[in-house]
C-alpha cells in the first residue's frame, strides 16, 4: 500500500491544474506523520503506521528554508501561485502556527506578492484564538466538515481526543465568511455519506456556517482502509447543485 510522506518543512512546487503552481508548507516531521484526525483514506496513512522520530520544523527552519526556495524561484523566474500549507498531518497542531503565518506572509509580500496563502487544516484547532487570527489573515482557510454525524466522524475521520461538531461549526461561522469548507464523500460496504441522511444536514450546517465557498471532492489515490470506493461524479454533481442552489459556490473534484 502506497502512502505518501511528505519533505519537511518545504516540499515541491507542485503544478496543478486547479492550483497553478503550488509550494507546499509542511509543518511536521519530514519523517512520519502527526495528525488530531486518524482519517481512513488518509493519503498520509494511519497515524499508528507513521509515527515520526524527528521533531517538528522550528518557526525559524520553516522562515528559512521558505525564503531560500522563493530566492531561488524568483531567480528562475518561476514564481508560485499559492503558497499551501498541508503535508504529513494538521498544520496548526504547530505550537508557533500563528507566528508562521506571520512569516509567510511577509515573505509572500516580498518575493511574489500575487501569490496566495493556503492552508488545509481539520478544524480541531480554530477554537484557539491565535489559530483562528491567524486563519483570518491567509487567502484561503480551508477547513474540514466531513459529515456532522458524531458517529460516522468517530468511524471515519477518527478523532484522536474529544471532538464535539457542533462546537467546531459554531468556530467556523466566527469567521463571518472567512472560510472554505472541504468535504470528501465517499461509498464503502461500512462507510457511505453520499446519502440524503449525510448530505441533508450537512448541508443545513454549510448554509449556517455561510462559507465563501466549498470544496467536495473523493478518493483520489489509494487509501490505507481498504474497501473505500470513490463518490461517483453524478453524486458528486447532485451535492454541487444543491450547495450552489443555495447561494454558495461549490466546485467538485472527481
Ligand atoms: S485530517 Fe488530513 S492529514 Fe489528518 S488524518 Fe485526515 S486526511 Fe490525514
Amino acid at each position: 500500500m502506497s502512502t505518501i510522506i511528505y519533505p519537511s518543512p518545504i516540499f515541491g512546487p507542485v503544478h496543478s491544474r486547479r492550483l497553478g503552481i503550488s509550494l507546499g508548507i509542511n509543518l511536521l516531521p519530514a519523517d512520519g506523520k502527526v495528525c488530531t484526525f486518524n482519517c481512513i483514506y488518509c493519503e498520509c496513512g494511519l497515524n499508528e503506521d507513521h509515527r515520526p522520530s524527528l521533531p517538528l520544523p522550528t518557526r525559524e527552519q520553516v522562515a528559512e528554508r521558505l525564503e531560500a526556495k522563493l530566492r531561488e524561484m524568483v531567480a528562475e523566474g518561476q514564481l508560485p501561485d499559492v503558497l499551501t500549507f498541508a503535508g504529513n498531518g494538521e498544520p496548526t497542531c504547530h505550537p508557533h502556527f500563528a507566528e508562521i503565518i506571520g512569516d509567510t506572509i511577509r515573505l509572500r509580500d516580498q518575493y511574489c506578492p500575487q501569490a496566495k496563502v493556503s492552508v488545509l487544516s481539520n478544524s480541531t484547532m480554530i477554537h484557539r484564538q491565535a489559530v483562528h487570527d491567524a486563519l483570518m489573515q491567509v487567502d484561503n482557510n480551508i477547513l474540514k466538515l466531513d459529515t456532522v454525524d458524531p458517529i460516522y466522524i468517530n468511524k471515519v475521520d477518527c478523532p484522536t481526543g474529544a471532538y464535539d461538531v457542533k462546537a467546531i461549526i459554531e468556530r467556523m461561522k466566527a469567521f463571518n465568511g472567512h472560510v472554505i469548507i472541504q468535504t470528501m464523500f465517499m461509498r464503502g460496504l461500512n462507510y457511505d455519506n453520499t446519502g440524503e441522511a449525510y448530505v441533508g444536514p450537512w448541508l443545513e450546517a454549510v448554509k449556517d456556517i455561510k462559507p465563501q465557498q466549498v470544496m467536495i471532492y473523493t478518493i483520489d489515490r489509494e487509501t490505507p482502509t481498504q474497501g473505500l470506493l470513490k463518490a461517483t461524479h453524478e453524486q458528486l454533481d447532485r451535492i454541487r447543485d444543491r450547495v450552489i442552489a443555495g447561494g454558495i459556490p461549490c466546485t467538485a473534484s472527481y
